[in-house]
């Protein structure tokens, strides 16, 4: 983030900045706070140096997320001289574990607010706005010791009021929480601390919230949890499991499509898979994180399984669902991994072939289990060569598992103009923006993006991630028509099994469902040409969207 107090600012009221870092949870926490706020009378800005209210919404899940945090807010130590109404928030996790220390660190931060508290936040901006003398306010939930389980449970409020089509990764997608919090305990993270005990959302709240989202025009929605498989709510004296929820959640008309992250290996039973393979709307994509293949390393994380169970519930996966795609989480240098555990891991990434893999170094956090029992002993630079071999591996089978759709044709959800469009359009003052797309634009190159993903400034490298940006040649659009061709534009969308596909297309199919033949590929990129224009699910009834 630039400094705000590089020009003097002109007074404005009830402009708000919010810059979002970490996982698709914080994403939508953001959505929400937005919604809120707005009815509140405020209006979003991208301009930090014009907003009145600036927001972080932070991750505490790497160390190198919360040096981000800290140094955007040292850029900010004297942005209140020429606005001494500027209200400055920290949100979200960092702001549950590091509550005090935030301010000692950065003294002119005025509200922090935790994951559980985030509809406190307009009332506590209003009060700080109207407070005579400067008050720092906080509103953070009780730790995992500070209560009964059911106390600290209550301490975080599933957070779910109001949607806000804008700030969504586009208008047709959205997230649903299905559930908040982990019980799992993974010795090395911190988010059981930081989004408190598991509890699952009644299902018929979130049928509800699906069914609102499918008025407002929303085709796909990807439901989220910690580790969403692990779904369980008793309703009626009955239990409503994940794949019970899918059921109901097929059946709203208007929602096409169905994805959910992140799950649980332990808890990836059987009736889900089988839901997987029954629900036409259901996405044949499991991201299903091993973080390790050494049972030792395992034993020390205490996932609760071993390399078998997992080898196990893979093979399970290939029988129900042929041809899901499955991605994968790692850890390297996790303490006391040795270069054979390390190769354990490499073994099973050879071996399970993974669509892709999220690869992180190991970063101690302070309170967890992890950081109190075991040395931080593999050294940095190991930590970082094996972090590019892994990567190096996932990349080239990544590759050749996308080599095997050329010549095929895969149907799409057409989200929006490419990165390298959007960034073309931006250069050349015209921001690509939903139904206002029309004009050409030239492509250069083709590459992906990840809105699962979206603002994860963290230090993983993954194939989907935006440091990695594959060019490879431009292809010419061979099935549309002319005047199709005079206004097509770099388009993105996925594949049913969350395969990144790039073409020419005139921007009005965005939003749209389309089929598209693959011609080329890169690790990350199915590269192809538009064959048809819309389907509806189910039906192959096609309706022309083209002109
Ligand atoms: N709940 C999900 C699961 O268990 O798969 C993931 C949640 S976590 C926010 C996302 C990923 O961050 C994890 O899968 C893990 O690979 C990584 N991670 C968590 N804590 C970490 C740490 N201390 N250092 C490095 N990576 C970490
Ligand atoms: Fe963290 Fe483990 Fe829970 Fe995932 S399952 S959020 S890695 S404790």
């Amino acid at each position: 983030m630039s400094d705000p107090d590089s020009k003097p600012v002109t007074d404005h009221n009830g402009r708000l900045y919010i810059e979002t870092v970490g996982c698709q949870m914080n994403m939508l926490d953001s959505e929400l706070v937005v919604a809120a706020l707005r009815r509140d009378g405020y209006q979003l800005t991208d301009n930090p140096k014009e907003a009145d209210t600036i927001l972080f919404n932070t991750c505490s899940v790497r160390e190198h997320a919360e040096h981000k945090i800290y140094s955007a807010l040292g850029r900010l130590k004297y942005s209140k001289r020429n606005r001494p109404q500027r209200v400055i928030g920290v949100i979200g996790c960092m702001a549950q574990k590091d509550q005090d220390l935030i301010f000692q660190k950065a003294p002119f931060v005025d509200i922090v607010v935790g994951t559980g508290q985030l509809a406190e936040i307009p009332r506590m901006i209003r009060e700080t706005r109207e407070s005579e003398e400067r008050t720092q306010r906080k509103a953070v939930s009780l730790g995992r010791r500070e209560g009964s389980r059911e106390e600290v449970s209550d301490s975080f409020q599933s957070y779910d009021p109001l949607r806000d089509p804008e700030m969504r990764p586009t208008p047709f997608q959205a997230f649903v929480r299905i559930m908040i919090g982990c019980d799992k305990f993974c010795t090395y993270c911190v988010v059981p601390a930081t989004r408190g005990p598991e509890q699952s959302r009644p299902p018929a709240h979130i049928v509800q919230e699906a069914r609102v989202l499918a008025d407002q025009g929303v085709r796909e929605i990807t439901l989220l949890g910690q580790t969403v498989n692990s779904y369980k709510y008793t309703e009626d004296g009955r239990l409503v499991r994940l794949s019970d929820l899918l059921m109901r959640l097929h059946d709203i008309s208007g929602i096409e499509r169905i994805r959910f992250i992140t799950n649980f290996p332990k808890d990836m039973t059987t009736d889900l898979l089988q839901a997987v393979r029954d629900l036409p709307k259901v996405m044949k994509y499991l991201h299903v994180p091993a973080q390790s293949g050494c049972n030792d390393v395992l034993k020390r994380m205490k996932r609760g399984y071993t390399v078998e169970d997992y080898r196990e519930m893979m093979q399970r996966i290939r029988e129900i669902v042929p041809g899901c795609a499955v991605s994968s989480d790692f850890i390297v240098g996790f303490c006391g991994e040795s270069d054979e555990s390390y190769q354990k891991s490499m073994d099973l990434i050879r071996e399970c072939r993974f669509k892709n893999s999220f690869i992180f170094k190991y970063s101690a956090r302070t309170g967890t289990k992890a950081d109190e029992l075991f040395a931080d002993d593999v050294p940095e630079e190991t930590k970082r060569q094996r972090n590019n071999e892994m990567l190096e591996l996932q990349n080239r089978i990544s590759e050749e598992d996308n080599a095997e759709f050329i010549g095929r044709r895969v149907r799409i959800l057409v989200e929006g103009p490419s990165k390298s469009a959007s960034r073309r359009a931006a250069r050349e003052g015209q921001p690509l923006d939903g139904a206002s797309l029309l004009p050409l634009v030239t492509q250069e190159s083709h590459d992906s993006h990840d809105p699962h993903h979206p603002h994860d400034s963290h230090d993983s490298h993954h194939p989907h991630d935006s440091h990695h940006d594959h060019s490879i040649e431009p292809q010419t659009i061979q099935h549309a028509s002319e005047e199709a061709a005079r206004l097509a534009l770099q388009l993105t969308g996925r594949t049913e099994c969350d395969r990144i596909v790039v073409f020419d297309g005139n921007p009005r199919l965005i939003g749209s469902l389309a089929e598209i033949e693959i011609h080329d590929c890169t690790s990350t990129t199915l590269l192809g040409s538009i064959v048809t224009k819309e389907f509806q699910h189910g039906s192959g009834l096609l309706l022309p969207i083209l002109g």
